[in-house]
């Protein structure tokens, strides 16, 4: 049995410090960052949960695979390790290596779709999204219909609505859907977890009509583990035979090996179709590099391969989850407003709920984030209407985890400041917009308190 206190499962061996600053600094550095967190410099943060993309802590293993790095332009040794790796746990037949998961994206896209495409998903992330329309092609969303109410706890809430796929594909016709993708875990739904028997059933309509499936992998790890956690038959499983049985079900997936893959940079893109390989690895030679390594050093090669089984290991997954769960918990149990259940790698607060006498016009979640920043230096990321304008459906603030980093005080830290945040919401301002870019404002966009 587990003790009830969640331990982290792991010693420090190297540190790195975190720089306190006081109060006034910190209202002198956001002004100067036009009130957005984007433009802080990072040695300016204490506790950053901007995201948990390539921010992970590296193991001791990991860094020595880096030592044994093969840099041979060709044939590497590396590569070799990479690859078995992946076709370890996901088991498909080509492995192409690629700097991120975007490049995975592009280059997949690139060679199954073309203009007038439909492309299934159960919600893409935004990179995917824009790779898909990026050539012309539709990006449909299909998540089930109560992931769109952040207070519904359901166990697999980021699973695909089946029912609407089947009626999709009568609207659109086979022929104008290429491949269909299922995230695991579901991102932009909230990290929340997609079940067997939801990808079975998906992997069946696929099976029924012709349509490849494949896998927008990067969450894969956290997703197996919720598996064996809540659904029927999957306790006594290991995480990685989770994962293999996942993978099965379709014909390929990509990856970004800056997630799960616990390195800081890195992705992949899998297939078993031969044709399809050899026009992506043609692809990959024009923009990426050589199909031994893809963009990557061979370094980089071992630290995803050592990266990628650490991620499977159960002390880690339980602690990950669980310190996530912890964090959800601790500041909802005081009435804090969160999207319901706790994901794997982000908890996400209800802005709307949170400052119900902001606007959405006046950006909650960008009052919110700000106000997290002041009062304990802490950096949160907006998921709204400064993010997606008059397409946002939430008003969300996410609190990102980076994996390996941050310890169970950090994390009591970032509650109580939550909290002390959450007494004096209704003082909290709206903000106004001083400049904006035209695409992806959220990065570059200036605001200011409002009054
Ligand atoms: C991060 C992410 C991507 C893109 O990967 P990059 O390495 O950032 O290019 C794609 N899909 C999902 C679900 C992601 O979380």
């Amino acid at each position: 049995m587990f003790s009830k206190t969640i331990i982290e499962p792991f010693r420090i061996k190297s540190v790195e410090p975190i720089r306190w600053t006081t109060r006034e600094q910190r209202e002198n550095l956001l002004r100067a960052a036009h009130c957005n967190l984007f433009l802080l410099s990072a040695d300016d943060v204490l506790i950053d949960l901007l995201t948990d993309s390539g921010t992970g802590a590296m193991s001791t293993h990991q860094w020595a695979g880096v030592m044994e790095g093969d840099e041979s332009y060709a044939g590497s040794r590396s590569f070799v390790h990479f690859k078995r790796s992946i076709q370890d746990i996901f088991g498909y037949t080509h492995v192409i290596p690629t700097h991120q998961g975007r490049a995975a994206e592009r280059i997949l896209f690139t060679v199954m779709c073309k203009k007038g495409d439909v492309v299934p998903n159960n919600t893409h992330f935004d990179t995917t999204r824009a790779n898909v329309e990026f050539v012309g092609a539709e990006a449909v969303d299909l998540q089930i219909p109560e992931a769109r109410h952040p207070e519904t706890v359901l166990p697999f809430k980021g699973n695909m609505d089946v029912a609407a796929l089947e009626e999709l594909i009568a609207r659109v016709g086979r022929e104008r859907i290429p491949l269909v993708m299922l995230t695991v875990t579901n991102n932009s739904g909230g990290g929340q977890p997609v079940s067997m028997e939801n990808a079975k059933a998906v992997a069946g309509v696929c099976h029924k009509h012709g349509i490849p499936l494949y896998f927008d992998a990067c969450r894969f790890a956290e997703n197996a583990y919720f598996i064996k956690l809540r659904e029927r038959g999957y306790a006594g499983k290991t995480p990685k035979q989770i994962a293999q049985e996942m993978f099965a079900l379709g014909d390929g997936c990509t990856m970004s090996a800056k997630k799960d893959g616990m390195a800081n940079i890195g992705g992949f893109l899998c297939t078993n179709d031969e044709i399809l390989a050899r026009q992506e690895q043609n692809l990959l030679i024009l923009t990426e590099g050589y199909p031994t390594y893809g963009g990557l050093a061979g370094r980089d090669l071992e630290a995803v391969a050592i990266g990628l089984q650490e991620s499977l290991e159960e002390d880690y997954l339980r602690y990950r989850i669980a310190s996530t769960a912890y964090l959800g918990n601790h500041i909802s149990e005081h009435g804090v407003p969160i999207v319901q259940p706790p994901g794997g790698h982000a908890i996400y607060i209800d802005a709307k709920a949170f400052l119900p006498h902001i606007p959405a016009d006046q950006f909650p979640g960008v009052a919110l984030a700000t106000e997290l920043y002041l009062e304990g230096g802490i950096r949160s990321v907006e998921i709204g209407s400064l993010m997606f304008a008059e397409a946002a459906q939430m008003e969300l603030v996410r609190l990102a985890i980076p994996r390996r980093v941050y310890t169970q005080s950090h994390i009591d830290y970032v509650v109580e400041i939550i909290l002390r945040v959450w007494e004096r919401r209704s003082r909290i301002r709206g903000m106004r917009l001083t400049y904006q870019a035209p695409f992806l404002r959220h990065f570059t966009a200036h605001l200011e308190p409002i009054g």
